[in-house]
């Protein structure tokens, strides 16, 4: 995948390695994630923030109602990713 910015942190939940940052926004991320960005691991389907390069855990008691909504709608939309996976 080109665009694709490689970094070296781990998921914070799983611990599985995490090599690359893609932009959803344009597509196009030559920088990397800044502090307070947001990523999610496809392998676990959790949702976390960058701290100086480091993929970190998210306290939810500090986002807001509407981020909790759309976080809600990702992790939805990984379900059901891995459930169509599964019968493959
Ligand atoms: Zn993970």
């Amino acid at each position: 995948m080109k665009n694709v910015f490689k970094m070296n942190t781990k998921c914070p939940y799983c611990e599985c390695k995490l090599d690359g940052h893609f932009n959803s926004k344009d597509g196009n991320d030559k920088k990397g994630p800044k502090d307070g960005d947001y990523g999610f691991c496809i392998k676990c389907g959790e949702a976390f923030t960058f701290i100086k390069g480091q993929a970190t855990k998210i306290d939810m008691e500090t986002i807001d109602e509407e981020f909790k909504v759309e976080l809600r709608r990702i992790t939805d939309a990984w379900l059901k990713m891995k459930a169509q996976e599964s019968v493959k």
